[in-house]
């Protein structure tokens, strides 16, 4: 059980959820409690149940009611780029695959600033949290010149929306044809800001609300050094670490060619041997390559949207997990999926794995194990991922009663079986962040108004 030391920074609250329809717990043994209840104390979970919730229950703890509600433990995204989500369905970019897709997009950044990516935020969290998600890792490795604030600016946004964070501090050094010099940052300068936030921001306590997670964007884009040196910030702070591997074929490729080695077996010669790394997509990789990255603890943010958009290929999932490779799911980047709907990415996981190995290879709750514990312990977060003593007070209520889902014989089954529905309630540690399908305290509607006009600037290279 994790330990109950409240996080410095966390924010919590004690909440009753009572009459739940369906309580899915994701715990060891799987099970789903009907007509149940959860009480939530100082943001840890203290006790479920079924039936009526004991009396002993302090009277001042706020009440939710689950009547209608399938709560299933907050869901959790392993990899994201919210600053694309000004780059969806970009018309130069919406039929071609991962390099020449990134090349059409590229040149749209050159002014995008902090206030930029935090709006990018701030819409994304809404995209997650109305689809489940509690718990979110950003990927952030584009600084053009003078935009040195952005992951401070990232937590400013997270921290308004209530859901704790992740950010993956990403990096680039090294040009190329699709990177240009504005994109580019020194490593002293990249090292010196990673560990500056690591030092201000990260809290790796229980119950955490902020981390900080050393990400180069890839072994394309940053130098051997880099490389190394990011490894080794990670392991002198006990943080993450994370980049790109494994997506395309033209990768390995490129790499065979450049280092004479195989994209995995570059990043293990840079000291990614590693047990708190983990990797996007891990689609290309070879069975020696698997048993590598169970060897050494490493993970695999699964991506299937984006994969599938970019037609880069299938994630060998099911095998993955058999070789006991951490795995996780991972929505990606919002012009390459180009929607952030977690609980939509699990059901293209899902379908995903049914395609490459039949319809007896995934199950729903299969599915559900990439978004809660299985996310959660490659990210390293054992208080998180499963709805029992001692987590963190964390859920996602979805409505029973659902136009798409009408008539389902099983309603837990039908989240993904059926067309992806939003919650109706949210709770990170113990708040209530979404009530009756809105989040708190946020005016949607304007947000979306600010963030399609910006959108149209930056998409019109119009941005100042
Ligand atoms: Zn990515």
């Amino acid at each position: 059980m994790p330990s109950n030391r409240p996080s410095s920074l966390a924010i919590t609250a004690s909440l009753l959820v009572h009459d739940i329809d369906y309580l899915v717990t994701m715990d060891a043994e799987r099970r789903v409690l009907r007509d149940a209840w959860l009480h939530i104390e100082d943001g840890f979970i203290h006790s479920i149940g079924e039936g009526r919730p004991p009396e002993t229950i302090p009277a001042s703890v706020p009440r939710l009611s689950g009547r209608g509600r399938i709560i299933l433990p907050g869901l959790i995204n392993t990899h994201h780029h919210f600053y694309q989500n000004m780059a969806r369905a970009y018309t130069p970019g919406n039929n071609l695959p991962l390099l020449p897709w990134l090349a059409a997009m590229n040149r749209l950044w050159q002014n995008f600033g902090e206030d930029d990516l935090a709006l990018c935020t701030e819409l994304g969290l809404a995209e997650l949290m109305l689809s489940g998600a509690t718990t979110v890792a950003d990927h952030h490795y584009v600084f053009p010149r003078g935009a040195h604030n952005m992951i401070d600016a990232q937590f400013a946004a997270a921290s308004k929306m209530g859901v704790r964070f992740h950010a993956s501090r990403g990096s680039m050094n090294v040009r190329s044809d699709l990177i240009a010099d504005w994109a580019l940052q020194e490593e002293a300068e990249i090292l010196e800001d990673t560990e500056r936030l690591i030092e201000t921001r990260h809290d790796a306590a229980s119950g955490s609300f902020r981390q900080i997670i050393v990400a180069p964007c890839a072994a394309t884009s940053c130098s051997e050094s880099l490389l190394k040196a990011s490894s080794e910030l990670a392991r002198k702070h006990c943080t993450g670490l994370h980049t790109h591997c494994g997506e395309t074929e033209a990768e390995n490729t490129f790499s065979l060619e450049k280092f004479g080695r195989r994209p995995l077996d570059y990043l293990l010669n840079c000291g990614w041997d590693y047990d708190r790394t983990w990797l996007a997509h891990g689609i290309h990789f070879n069975n020696t390559e698997l048993e590598q990255l169970a060897e050494h603890g490493i993970g695999v943010g699964h991506c299937p949207n984006a994969n599938m958009r970019l037609g880069s290929g299938i994630c060998r999932v099911p095998e993955l997990l058999e070789y006991g490779i951490k795995v996780g799911i991972g929505v990606d980047g919002s012009a390459s999926n180009d929607s952030g709907h977690i609980l939509a990415e699990l059901r293209q996981a899902l379908y995903l794995a049914r395609v490459r190995y039949g319809a007896e290879a995934m199950s729903v709750l299969d599915a559900f194990e990439l978004g809660t514990w299985r996310a959660a312990e490659m990210m390293g977060r054992t208080d998180l991922g499963r709805l029992a003593r001692g987590y963190c007070g964390d859920l996602a209520a979805f409505p029973t009663e659902d136009l798409y889902a009408n008539g389902a014989e099983n309603p837990v089954d039908a989240l993904l079986i059926c067309h992806p529905r939003q919650v109706a309630d949210l709770v990170v540690g113990g708040r209530v962040l979404v009530e009756q399908g809105s989040i708190r305290d946020l005016d949607l509607a304007a947000l979306q108004i600010r963030h399609a006009e910006r959108s149209r600037e930056i998409q019109n290279n119009l941005a100042g």
